[in-house]
C-alpha cells in the first residue's frame, strides 16, 4: 500500500512523504525539501512521523522552494539523497558527506520495497526530474514545475492511479495579476509552470488508464484558487476521479494512492 503527505506546496515550500508498507517493511521517501528544518521536524510531528523514520530523500530540481534544509536533514539522518547531476551543479555541488546518489531519467531507484522512477520534464532549472513511486501494485505520479506535457512526460504517467500535480495557475488571473510582464512569461512559457487547464489536459490524458485520484498541487498564491484549480479539474475527469487541493502553508492530509 501507498500512502502520501504532502507537508507544503507551492511557492513556500514543498514537501512530500511517501509511505510504502508492505512486506518489506514500511518505508518512507521525503520528496523534495523546501523548508526550514524547524518547520520540516514540526510538519512530520503533526504527520505523526519523526525524521528519524525517513529513508531516503530526493530532490526533484534546485529551485529554492524544493531543496530548503535538503543537505541538513540529509547529513542530520545520515540518509541517501537522490537528484540528479544537473540538480547537484545547480546547487553549488554541495558536500553531502557520501550521501549523495546520482539520479537519471528512465533509470529506477530501488529504496526497499519502494521503487523510484525519475523522468525528465521541460522547467527552467538545469536537469529537473519529476518521478513516479511504486510498490509493484498501485503507482503515484508527482509531477509539480514542468512547463507543458511532453510525451515523454505523458509516457511515464501512463497507468497512475494517483497524480499529486501542479495546478499553478489560472491563466487570466496570471494575465490579470501583478507579476511584471517578465515574470508573467516565465511562469506561463513553455519551461515555467503548468496552468490549471495544462494540467486537467495531463490528468485527462490518463484517465483512461485507471487515474482515480488528483492532488492539485504548487497552487500560485497570487494566480490561483482553490476553487479554480478544482473545477478545472472536475470539469476535465468528471464526478468518478477524487480530487483534493494542497494547502500552501500546510500541504493535504495523509491519502492512499
Ligand atoms: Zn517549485
Ligand atoms: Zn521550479
Amino acid at each position: 500500500m501507498i500512502r502520501f503527505k504532502s507537508l507544503g506546496s507551492g511557492s513556500t515550500g514543498n514537501a512530500t512523504v511517501v509511505q510504502v508498507r508492505g512486506d518489506g517493511g514500511v518505508t518512507h521517501l521525503l520528496v523534495d525539501c523546501g523548508l526550514g528544518i524547524r518547520t520540516l521536524d514540526k510538519r512530520l510531528a503533526e504527520a505523526g512521523m519523526l525524521a528519524e523514520q525517513l529513508d531516503a530523500l530526493f530532490i526533484t530540481h534546485e529551485h529554492a522552494d524544493h531543496i530548503g534544509c535538503a543537505r541538513h536533514l540529509a547529513i542530520r539522518e545520515r540518509i541517501p539523497v537522490w537528484m540528479s547531476e544537473g540538480t547537484w551543479l545547480g546547487m553549488g555541488q554541495p558536500d553531502f558527506g557520501g550521501l549523495l546518489r546520482i539520479a537519471c531519467d528512465s533509470a529506477p531507484i530501488e529504496i526497499r520495497n519502494l521503487r523510484v522512477d525519475p523522468f525528465t520534464v521541460p522547467h527552467d532549472a538545469r536537469e529537473p526530474l519529476q518521478l513516479t513511486c511504486t510498490d509493484g501494485a498501485v503507482t503515484l505520479g508527482v509531477l509539480t514545475d514542468l512547463g507543458h506535457a511532453t510525451q515523454h512526460v505523458l509516457d511515464r504517467l501512463a497507468g497512475c492511479a494517483t497524480l499529486l500535480l501542479e495546478c499553478n495557475h489560472d491563466r487570466a488571473m496570471l494575465e490579470d495579476g501583478p507579476y511584471p510582464w517578465f515574470l508573467k512569461k516565465r511562469v506561463g512559457g513553455d519551461w515555467g509552470h503548468l496552468a490549471n487547464e495544462e494540467a486537467a489536459a495531463i490528468a485527462q490524458s490518463i484517465l483512461p488508464r485507471g487515474l482515480r485520484q488528483v492532488v492539485a498541487a504548487h497552487l500560485s498564491e497570487q494566480n490561483n484558487r482553490p476553487d479554480l484549480a478544482r473545477a478545472a479539474l472536475v470539469d476535465a475527469l468528471g464526478a468518478c476521479v477524487e480530487i483534493h487541493v494542497a494547502d500552501g502553508p500546510t500541504g493535504s492530509a495523509w491519502l492512499t494512492a
